[in-house]
């Protein structure tokens, strides 16, 4: 039998093997128990999370021979078809390639014939930004007035370039990039399934590759068994792709949290030397620093923390070394850097600066910092203590910086306040 890549073979079946998407799948099926099925729909979103899977899942729910039902049997001639992609009653069309006013003529003659078999017409069109406006203007009307056994299903990765006319016929559902636990979960459940071998770190590291795509996720991880066998490490899946391992990247972090910059510099070294992907490492590490923040924030148990138990560990480690002003403040600085890359001609060289500018922000007091100690000596040391004519019960400066004691502050910081305000810059 030939072989049939990852991404094919496990390719969602059902609503409930769709990952990350249940605000969506949950709907659809609520719309077929209830037969409150809309005439078209539209699902937005990037590459590879599952947007066809559904249109076709969602049509076997709707043409299977025990349907219209939430649970299609996939068993039924007309799930089978649906499937293979050769059901008389589903259309299934690429945008990018037919995109023209004939293609949608035609498709505009067939939906005016029943179906064959099924309960409904489907019409699948894929990539639907890319449609002409003439194609668009010759399908806004049979989408205005479809005959009752006609259902679209839209989806694009560019929502903003289909007609506001055809998004406000649909009902439009918006899908969600995968989060990496989640993408770490259903690549370990299929590694099992397969029969491969592979730690925690490396399915951690075939995920964040994959940015948030399944398909990604899975032909990554075809490529490294292609490459390795079925006995896959962390170090495998970094070689492939230039990723730096999760430990480096959380050590790097702690050193810019606690601004040690020879460590900083020996780590940029080490990635750079070893050919890393250093725009790569920038992303991974504002991801981190933007994930630490939300931990300080409201801890471990927020939705929105894209982050694996181990990871949540690191996290909570060094959520004690820098407070969240810093943190946002580097995370700023590491935008920022991330916007300067594409023209930066030593790439190496602008990391090392931001981080140990980066790091600066680390080391240096805030004004917060400066008058909480201030605060501090003032109720171990009242004025009354010096013997001085000055009125015991002092009123508060009216100028913050005419007051004394936070001169004497000042004073005490030295350089460093000074330092807050290179770190700013
Ligand atoms: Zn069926």
């Amino acid at each position: 039998m030939a072989y049939e890549v990852l991404a094919r073979k496990w390719r969602p079946k059902h609503f409930e093997d769709v990952v990350g998407q249940e605000h969506v799948t949950r709907t659809l099926k609520n719309a077929i128990e209830t037969g409150r099925v809309a005439h078209a729909y539209l699902f937005i979103g990037p590459r590879g999370i599952g947007k066809t899977s559904l249109a076709r899942i969602f049509a076997k729910a709707l043409n299977c021979e025990k349907g219209p039902t939430p649970v299609p049997c996939c068993e039924c001639s007309m799930c089978r078809e649906i499937a293979a992609g050769n059901a008389l009653d589903v259309l299934e069309i690429d945008g990018a390639s037919n995109n023209g006013v004939d293609q949608v003529r035609d498709l505009r003659d067939q939906v005016q014939f029943a179906p064959t078999r099924g309960s409904f017409k489907i019409i699948i069109i894929d990539e639907v930004h890319m449609l002409s406006t003439a194609a668009f203007n010759a399908l806004l009307k049979t989408l205005e007035e479809p005959p009752p056994h006609v259902k679209f299903i839209f989806a694009t990765t560019e929502g903003d370039k289909v007609l506001p006319t055809i998004i406000s016929r649909c009902q439009r559902f918006d899908l969600r990039r995968i989060q990496t636990p989640l993408i770490v979960e259903r690549l370990r459940h299929i590694c099992g399934a397969e029969h491969i071998t592979i730690d925690d770190d490396a399915l951690l590291a075939v995920a964040r590759g994959a940015e948030g795509g399944m398909r990604d996720a899975l032909s990554a991880l075809d490529q490294l068994i292609s490459f390795k066998g079925d006995l896959l490490t962390e170090d495998d899946v970094l070689a492939v792709f230039g990723l730096v391992s999760r430990k480096s990247l959380e050590t790097l972090a702690a050193a810019v949290l606690t601004g040690n910059m020879g460590e900083i510099l020996r780590l940029v070294d080490m990635f750079d030397s070893a050919g890393k992907d250093m725009r790569r490492l920038t992303v991974e590490l504002m991801e981190h620093f933007r994930n630490l923040l939300i931990y300080q924030y409201v801890g471990e148990n927020m939705a929105n923390l894209d982050a694996t138990p181990e990871q949540i560990r690191a996290l909570a480690a060094q959520a004690a070394l820098a407070d969240s002003t810093r943190v946002l403040q580097i995370a700023d600085q590491l935008g920022e850097m991330e916007g300067r890359l594409r023209y930066a001609l030593s790439v190496r060289t602008l990391i090392e600066m931001s981080l140990i500018r980066c790091a600066r922000v680390a080391r240096s007091v805030s004004l917060d910092e400066v008058l909480r100690r201030l605060n501090a000596i003032r109720t171990a040391e009242p004025p009354a203590a010096t013997a001085a004519p000055v009125p015991a019960a002092k009123p508060a400066a009216t100028n913050l910086y005419d007051d004394p004691a936070l001169k004497h502050v000042m004073q005490m910081f030295d350089g460093k306040v000074v330092g807050v305000e290179d770190g700013n810059d």
